[in-house]
């Protein structure tokens, strides 16, 4: 049996609001098509082999994490990206997906400088923005809605218009409460501010990572999964923000 391998970074300092939930998804998921999945958490300080994984996921964290962990990643930032170039899946949130861009500001005026692989500054501010979002994405290929919850202090503007969203923002606050934009999508890269059960709500974007994972390695997706209870999760989120 093919073993798909997906490292967790720093899951002891990344890891608000059950943002693991998504890599227990993903391994389910996987087994459930018929490949086994290793989780490697990976900790501050460790060298990590980036050509050796087939998906890279980093959940949220709050300013103290954040700092510590921007730090060590920096110095494997040159390896990190030509996978991402190469078409590896990533999935950062929150304070990962910030880490992405050129600097997180805090709100008590901390600059934390990102891995700038994209033009994008995050600052700081008093209220937080915090509550269930809808999106509408094309990540798939189709256009498709994304449930899930937010809670973020910072605010994300692009400086490079070329720069792709995740989505748009159908009920929510998104990168900034302003520009209807939502998180980032590179290849096979999501940045996304939605935390908890991003994968299990919204199956059409973990079987996105999955086909690239799988892509990239010449196997296919083989079969169906009864997607019925996410599809009805999903449903019961969308009614209650969108009123349909
Ligand atoms: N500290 C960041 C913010 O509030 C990220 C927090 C998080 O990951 N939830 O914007």
């Amino acid at each position: 049996m093919e073993t798909i391998k997906i490292a967790h970074l720093y899951p002891d300092l990344l890891n608000l609001y059950g943002d693991r939930g998504n890599l227990i998804c993903l391994q389910k998921r996987l087994n459930w098509y018929g490949f086994a999945c290793h989780i490697i958490p990976v900790e501050l300080g460790e060298d990590i082999d980036f050509s050796t994984l087939d998906m890279v996921f980093m959940g949220g964290g709050s300013d103290r994490e954040q700092n510590l962990v921007y730090r060590d990643l920096f110095r494997q930032a040159d390896a990190l990206w030509v996978e991402i170039e190469e078409g590896m899946p990533l999935l950062a949130i929150c304070g990962s997906y910030q880490l992405l861009g050129r600097y997180y500001e805090s709100i008590d005026g901390k600059m934390m400088y990102g891995l700038s692989f994209f033009d994008f500054y995050t600052e700081g501010e008093e209220k937080r923005l915090i509550g269930n979002i809808i999106l509408e994405t094309e990540v798939t290929g189709e256009k498709k809605t994304v449930v899930g919850f937010e809670n973020h202090g910072g605010r994300t503007y692009f400086n490079d218009d070329t720069l792709k969203p995740f989505g748009k923002v159908l009920r929510g606050y998104g990168n900034n409460g302003q520009d209807k934009t939502e998180g980032i999508s590179y290849k096979n890269l999501i940045g996304t501010y939605l935390h908890g059960p991003l994968l299990p709500k919204n199956p059409a974007i973990a079987d996105f990572f999955i086909q690239a994972i799988l892509k990239r390695k010449g196997l296919e997706l083989k079969g169906e999964l009864d997607d019925r209870i996410e599809n009805f999760a999903h449903e019961q989120v969308k009614r209650m923000l969108l009123g349909t």
